[in-house]
């Protein structure tokens, strides 16, 4: 997607050979101009693909992926870092290890909103080793539900995270392809969509 390739070009920073920062746009401060269009990009390619929702995990996802929802006429579900007082009745979780933070958390998703009938296509706003993308997976999975696609805006290609998710039988689509990363330079290869 060559919108945000400039945008990523333009706004991005490079902090170290293996993170990129996207705060103007994508992870502080949002730009809904920009997500629209991502969602009209998605939604495009996924249209005829029996989407019946779509997953993110909390919180840079959620922007990108209202606007997919939306064009595709499908509710969104958001994934939770954090359990809540609130999040009551059957859960499902899975432990994720944070690539920015090195922490862990319980990724968790009420049963509530998945069906078994559900073809779900997951999006994340960054793609590094998968670990983020395949605990959405095995939620949907342990809602004995579908997933249909995986939905990445920014793959860094130099790490092992698609890999994995094609080696589990997912299938990835990426709106931009890091190659590579170093101070003050940031490289592409050519993106899924
Ligand atoms: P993974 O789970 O694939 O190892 O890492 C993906 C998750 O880590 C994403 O949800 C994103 O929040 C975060 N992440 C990974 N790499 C980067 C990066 O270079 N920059 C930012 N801002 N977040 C990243």
């Amino acid at each position: 997607m060559k919108l945000l390739e400039e945008k990523i070009l333009n706004e991005g920073r490079a902090l170290s050979e293996t993170v990129l920062k996207v705060d103007s746009f994508l992870n502080h401060q949002v730009d809904p101009e920009l997500m629209n269009e991502i969602g009209k990009v998605f939604a495009a390619y996924y249209k005829d693909k029996g989407i019946t929702k779509v997953f993110t995990i909390e919180s840079s996802g959620i922007a990108p992926s209202v606007y997919t929802a939306q064009a595709l006429g499908v509710p969104m579900v958001i994934l939770k870092k954090q359990t809540s007082k609130v999040l009551t009745g059957d859960v499902y979780q899975v432990n994720i290890t944070s690539f920015t933070k090195g922490t862990s958390y319980e990724l968790t998703l009420s049963a509530a909103y998945v069906d078994p009938s559900d073809k779900v296509l997951i999006i994340d706003d960054f793609l590094a080793n998968g670990e983020a993308a395949s605990g959405a997976a095995k939620l949907v999975e342990a809602g004995h539900a579908e997933v249909a696609g995986i939905g990445i805006i920014i793959e860094k290609a130099f790490q092992r995270g698609r890999k994995r998710l094609e080696n589990s039988g997912y299938t990835v689509k990426s709106l931009a392809r890091v190659s590579r990363l170093s101070k003050g330079v940031i490289e592409f290869t050519e993106a899924d969509l």
